[in-house]
């Protein structure tokens, strides 16, 4: 992978005011998506040194730790229960590994009657994901019959469900068991697994810029500073590019969020208090914001500004930016009375598609009724780094990503001030989380 960088010449004059330092902004986005973090996956020691650099940055722009923590370091502990021994007897035959699967927050069970469980078949025609998913959404103990035509998708789920799941708190008890097969009708069964619980440690860096003349409410902006590692396999290989640095996923937001806190910490006049937050383990499940959610009163968050991946022009051209679920509050059209007149707008996510709503950390909060929505340059339709090792320094433009941090800074400017509050996300419309997995 290339490292150099060349600082791009902004010879194009545009509307804005210069709020957000060039050089600051590159600087840190050097440096958290440099090869030195290996991809800053979580529970790396590697994430810990773009943890501890967030963290200095909150210190000398001037920020204070939030209420009730002693450092910007938001450590926490989340539950890994992985399958250890899984195995199942079915009208008589015992099945084999390859064809049994289990997704399960429950310590150890065996079910020899069906009175232990609720049994489901998922036909040749059915739809497998769908019927999992509901189970999921439901809770409960499961056993469901997959026909053999879902075999892909099957190993798919196993291979997932097989590396455990990640659990904030044990508090649902309940199992999914899959078992490929073309028996449909139950006659006898006897199922028995046993899981594996770890804890391990993970940080968000949270900063916050109190407010003189609001100090209750919060204006939350945020990215995630995690990412995926390095490839799986190719490590110690030196000749190729092994590190998934992540540049625009979301060293760029995580930068943003920085920026935005040095530019607003040193005009010192927010009426709000303003909260800066650089979520951990957004890519394994969202934990870091999850925990986060827990940690404050989500009624006091007016609105909540997630960055995710603003390194490169979006398909409305260099600088501009697009936010997810426009339609769910009025912050869109709030932001848009202050970007209007500059020439610049937020545009609606182009890809509805794609569910970014639900892919990133503002989702968490949205579920807690928080205008919460996340902002991005991306093409993601096309964009061929995407979670690939790619995703480095040298395939983003610092200007277009400048130009969209600056438009934050003007377009968020009422939220600061206190003269502009969103309505709230209805809830109600808000897709739950699973219970299981
Ligand atoms: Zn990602």
């Amino acid at each position: 992978m290339a490292l150099t960088l060349g600082i791009p010449f902004c010879t194009s004059v545009h509307a804005f005011a210069n709020n957000i330092s060039l050089e600051s902004m590159t600087k840190d986005i050097t440096f958290l998506a440099s090869d030195e973090l290996n991809g800053r996956a979580s529970f790396t020691k590697d994430i810990d040194k773009a943890a501890n650099y967030i963290s200095q940055r909150f210190q000398e722009i001037g920020l204070v730790p939030m209420k009730g923590e002693k450092s910007f370091l938001q450590s926490f502990n989340i539950i890994n229960i992985a399958p250890k021994s899984l195995s199942a007897t079915i009208n008589g035959q015992a099945i084999e590994d390859n064809n049994i699967a289990i997704a399960s927050t429950l310590e150890q069970f065996n079910w020899t009657t069906q009175k232990d469980f609720s049994t489901h078949v998922i036909g040749k025609e059915d739809n497998m994901r769908a019927v999992i998913g509901s189970l999921n959404q439901t809770g409960g103990k499961h056993l469901v019959l997959i026909n053999t035509a879902h075999a892909k998708l099957f190993a798919g789920y196993r291979g997932y469900f097989a590396r455990g799941l990640n659990k904030l708190q044990l508090e649902h008890q309940g199992a999914i068991v899959m078992v490929l097969t073309d028996e449909t009708n139950l006659v006898s069964v006897d199922v028995s697994a046993t899981t594996n619980i770890t804890k391990q440690k993970l940080t968000n860096v949270v900063g916050v810029l109190p407010g003189a003349k609001k100090p209750k409410e919060i204006v939350l902006f945020s990215g995630h500073y995690d990412h995926l590692g390095v490839a799986p396999g190719r490590a110690g290989n030196e000749e190729a590019d092994v590190i998934y640095n992540g540049a625009d996923d979301d060293a760029s937001g995580t930068t943003a969020v920085i920026n935005l806190a040095q530019y607003y910490a040193k005009k010192g006049d927010n009426a709000r208090s303003l909260m800066f937050s650089a979520f951990t383990a957004e890519e394994i499940g969202g934990f870091g914001s999850r925990y986060f959610s827990q940690q404050l009163n989500p009624d006091n968050v007016v609105a909540m500004i997630n960055i995710e991946m603003i390194g490169k022009p979006s398909k409305f051209g260099p600088g501009k930016m697009w936010m997810t679920g426009m339609e769910r509050s009025n912050l869109g059209a709030l932001l848009n009375e202050s970007l209007i007149s500059k020439g610049a707008k937020v545009h609606q996510d182009p890809y509805p598609e794609q569910n970014l709503f639900y892919r990133s950390d503002n989702a968490t909060l949205a579920r807690l009724g928080v205008p919460a929505h996340s902002f991005s340059s991306t093409q993601l339709d096309k964009d061929k780094h995407y979670h690939h090792v790619s995703d480095d320094l040298a395939s983003l433009d610092l200007s277009s990503m400048h130009q969209v941090i600056e438009s934050l800074s003007i377009a968020t400017q009422g939220l600061v001030d206190g003269d502009i509050t969103p309505s709230r996300v209805d809830v109600s419309q808000v897709k739950k989380t699973g219970k299981i997995y």
